[in-house]
């Protein structure tokens, strides 16, 4: 199948352009200092980086026990690398459904806690969800108590 002289055209443009911009490139990586060149280096050096660790990884797992070079090698073959396997984690439920709360494990829980507290002040069985606001009434602390104490002294001005 041969090319017609339009696509040539086109395929010798596309050529030239990639061509040119190979030799800007190798232009701006022979100024060490500039931009392109120390990108470049930044770059190397983070790859290279990774790859010491992963060395270093796989030297201390083999050393250690905990791996062997049987496995490394299987593993490469495979292109895998990691030497956990992929575990398929079944999607998490929404942590709250609207009305009806779910904890993380799926468990349904009650919009308040249902536990028996004690209250120090009088005795009294108190949810302690409602603990709280019970006990700023009970010691006369809080929003509540003091707009009570208020409503008393006014009552009592009044009479
Ligand atoms: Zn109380």
């Amino acid at each position: 199948m041969a090319l017609k002289p339009a696509q040539l055209a086109f395929e010798e443009a596309l050529l030239r352009e990639r061509l040119k911009f190979v030799r800007e490139l190798k232009e701006q990586l022979q100024d060490e200092e500039g931009m392109v060149a120390q990108t470049v280096k930044a770059y190397t050096a983070v790859v290279d980086d990774v790859i010491h660790n992963i060395a270093l990884e796989v030297h201390r797992g083999v050393q250690t026990g905990v791996d062997d070079l049987v496995d490394v090698h299987h593993r490469l073959a495979a292109g895998t690398g990691s030497s956990q396997q992929a575990v398929a984690i079944p999607p998490l439920a929404p942590p709250v459904v609207k009305g009806n709360m779910v904890d993380v494990f799926g468990n349904v829980v009650p919009p308040i806690a249902l536990d028996q507290v004690a209250c120090p002040s009088c005795g009294r069985k108190v949810a302690a969800g409602r603990f709280a606001p019970h006990l700023e009434k009970c010691m006369g602390r809080g929003r509540q108590a003091s707009r009570q104490a208020n409503k008393r002294i006014s009552a009592m001005d009044l009479s």
